[in-house]
């Protein structure tokens, strides 16, 4: 194997140079040969296959066609100016027509027009099959490279690049003379042989030559394969790896028992029984807490499914082993209810419980400082006001993370600086992801799942309406609020304009103040502008039921817990993603009444807009909706994913390839496991290719 030599600078490969490397480096990252091999095309062509004219079925699709030309007209004046020709198989006629090089075509064409084979695109016009700027293949021409071209690769390219003759057929060249120019010396390989062999894999070598010039479809498979393996499977061994050192590096504090406080509030204050899945889950996380390492811990439930009081019970734990424990929320208002709630949970029980928010106080604040301080305040309840430098605890033995997607990894790090050695970390979402896509991008962390909702939970009907039928939905809502429940109204935010989007909840505000007016009923509003007091005020009059609807934006998406609410309305229903559609709807059915969710929306709706609310319609469970919404959109776009940097993936699909992530995800383990410093000569070319590319990236030396 010879690494080195694809380290080489792209400029030395033959018909590259300096002006073409720059543009290679700017417009594709292409530094070295290394990153030209790894460079993938985005599909290849197939040439092998001759097509009928009366095959013809969709646009977009490169085709080979034999037959002949009967006839040409060089058509139009200057910019119009064209060669048509038609071209006929004895299945049908197609017109081939060229732009550019009329002249160069015509002599091409006097010479041959019997018997030819064209390649190209066919597009519909004017009703009629055509094809432009066709390909007239030439049956004598010699194939310059000698790698295989029945199978053609397309490269993604760009207009500067093509300047440069770098257009897909440009790369292609380089990519074909780098592997055929070293096609037998050049290959590392990343895999041990017994690997390979084991799982019928192609050797690094053939897969890369055949990614670019495949022989066939199957080796084109396979190729992919095996590349896709490479990327998870050292994507699977890196996470481990991390968590492993990690583990190593930080020891956690123990929490060898249960006392008087867990003990008192389960059997005195707990005014519930707890689910089975609430159960297994504090199990699993009190065997992690006494093990001696430091807990980094997800705990995934659907929305309403509990996870605050198996937070709060994990933090009683903290208390009775002499530590002191914070929550963290995404909002002002989520802080505040957490306090709230937790404080009436927990009634007269001597547990110091403080809230710290950006709008905290100065006096108040100091007396919070001094309380973290000297350990009176056993749990600190806030947004991330409370990670801010001047909070200093005595003994932060766990810190909790109520909806992680909404925070970064930088915030989980910071948390991690709080005490030394470092607090157990849990971190909590509602964010329902597919078990593969948890194992890729929480991979450094267990996992812990409430799958199961509090007894006595109905379904909650999910309607989608549209403007026209307003009077009924306003039937629909008065039904409720006759039964003595509660309305939940929300506008999106388009973020374009504020100050429009303020008119537009300020409009709906009055429209259903006119519909339910005074004194019979009363009408509430919050928003993200108001002041923090107000919002209090407005929430807290919904809370304690003076006001029937409470008309807002999505501050009030996240967390949200008022169980007499049993009806919410989302206004321009379509303009809001699924996850959030979802969130949303989790405001409502957490008593045991029947609820409902109402999707309004405009008659005209995108086909994607159709399908999300078609999708809220037919199911209730967020793990199908974040499956559905991954299909839809694709995992780039999953919240606080992104800047991890972990989902950029070359070739493999994080979501199609599910089952191979999981099963590398297997291997990878099983292979540490065994050997976790991976110092058994088996695991040789293992451990030197995980070192190089954990040394590659940055991110990984952010966490650990
Ligand atoms: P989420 O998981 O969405 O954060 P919460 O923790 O807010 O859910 O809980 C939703 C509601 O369900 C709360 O009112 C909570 O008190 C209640 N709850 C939690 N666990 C149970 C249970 N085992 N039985 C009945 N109600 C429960
Ligand atoms: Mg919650």
């Amino acid at each position: 194997m010879n690494e080195d030599f694809l380290k080489t600078p792209i400029e030395y490969l033959k018909g590259v140079g300096p002006k073409r490397a720059e543009v290679l480096r700017r417009e594709f990252g292409i530094f070295t040969y290394n990153d030209l091999l790894y460079y993938f095309p985005f599909r290849h062509v197939d040439k092998s296959t001759v097509y009928k004219i009366c095959d013809i079925q969709t646009e977009g699709n490169y085709m080979l066609f034999k037959g002949d030309i009967t006839g040409y007209q060089i058509l139009g004046e200057q910019r119009t100016k064209r060669l048509a020709a038609q071209f006929t198989d004895g299945t049908g006629t197609i017109e081939l027509v060229w732009f550019n090089g009329i002249k160069w075509i015509e002599d091409v064409l006097k010479q041959r027009h019997s018997n030819v084979t064209i390649f190209g695109k066919p597009t519909l016009f004017n009703n009629r099959w055509n094809i432009s700027h066709p390909e007239i293949i030439d049956p004598s021409a010699k194939n310059e490279t000698n790698i295989p071209d029945h199978f053609f690769p397309l490269y993604n390219t760009s207009d500067k690049a093509k300047k440069s003759g770098l257009d897909s057929k440009g790369v292609a060249k380089l990519t074909a003379s780098l592997l055929i120019q070293h096609k037998y010396s050049i290959f590392p390989e990343y895999l041990p042989k017994e690997l390979i062999e084991n799982h019928h894999l192609l050797s690094l070598k053939e897969a890369l030559f055949n990614i670019h010039f495949p022989e066939n479809q199957e080796k084109l498979s396979a190729a992919t394969l095996r590349l896709k393996f490479d990327e998870l499977f050292y994507t699977q061994l890196k996470l481990l790896k991390l968590k492993i050192l990690t583990e190593r590096k930080y020891r956690g504090h123990i929490f060898s028992h249960i006392g008087s406080s867990f003990n008192y509030f389960y059997h005195n204050r707990l005014k519930f029984e707890l689910t089975g899945a609430q159960k297994r889950v504090i199990k699993e996380i009190y065997a992690d807490l006494g093990s001696g390492r430091q807990m980094n811990r997800l705990l995934q439930g659907d929305v309403g499914s509990g996870k605050t009081i198996t937070a709060l019970l994990v933090m009683l734990i903290a208390n009775d082993n002499g530590f002191q424990s914070c929550l963290m929320a995404p909002t002002e208002i989520l802080a505040t209810q957490h306090y709230e709630n937790i404080r009436k949970m927990l009634g007269d029980m001597p547990v110091g419980v403080a809230l710290l928010t950006g709008s905290t106080k100065t006096t108040e604040r100091r007396e919070i400082h001094e309380g973290i301080q000297n350990g009176t305040i056993r749990i600190l309840i806030g947004t991330h006001a409370l990670i801010e430098n001047d909070v200093v605890f005595l003994n932060l033995g766990l810190a909790v993370i109520d909806e992680q997607h909404r925070f970064g990894v930088e915030q989980r790090a910071k948390l991690w600086k709080k005490n030394s050695p470092p607090p157990h970390i849990l971190v909590m979402t509602a964010t329902p992801i597919p078990r593969t896509l948890a194992m890729t991008v929480y991979g450094d962390l267990d996992v812990s799942v409430i799958d199961e909702l509090p007894k006595g939970r109905k379904p909650i009907i999910t309607m989608h309406l549209f403007e026209r039928d307003r009077l009924h939905l306003f039937g629909l809502m008065k039904q409720q609020i006759d039964l003595g429940r509660q309305v939940f109204v929300v506008y999106p935010l388009i973020k374009e304009s504020e100050t429009l989007d303020l008119l537009d909840l300020q409009a709906g505000f009055e429209a259903m103040s006119h519909a339910f007016p005074l004194p019979h009923y009363a009408v509430g509003m919050v928003h993200g502008q108001m002041k923090p007091e107000e919002k209090d005020y407005e929430m807290n009059r919904f809370s304690k039921g003076e006001t029937n609807i409470l008309v807002s934006t999505t501050v009030i998406e996240v967390g949200i817990d008022i169980p007499n609410a049993t009806m919410m309305v989302i206004e321009n229903a379509e303009r809001f993603g699924l996850s959030q559609l979802h969130q949303l709807r989790g405001r409502v059915g957490r008593g045991g009444e029947q609820s409902y969710c109402i999707l309004m929306s405009g008659d005209k709706l995108s086909t994607e807009g159709r399908q999300r609310l078609h999708a809220m319609v037919s199911t209730n469970d967020g793990f199908e909706i974040a499956n559905f919404d991954l299909k839809l959109r694709g995992p780039g776009d999953l919240q606080g994913t992104r800047q991890s940097g972990i989902l950029d993936f070359k070739i493999a699909d994080i979501v199609k390839d599910e089952k191979l992530v999981a099963y590398t995800r297997n291997l990878a383990k099983a292979i540490l496991d065994a050997d976790p410093n991976l110092t058994k000569p088996e695991n040789q070319i293992i451990a030197t290719r995980l070192q190089e590319l954990m040394k590659r990236e940055k991110f990984w030396g952010m966490i650990s």
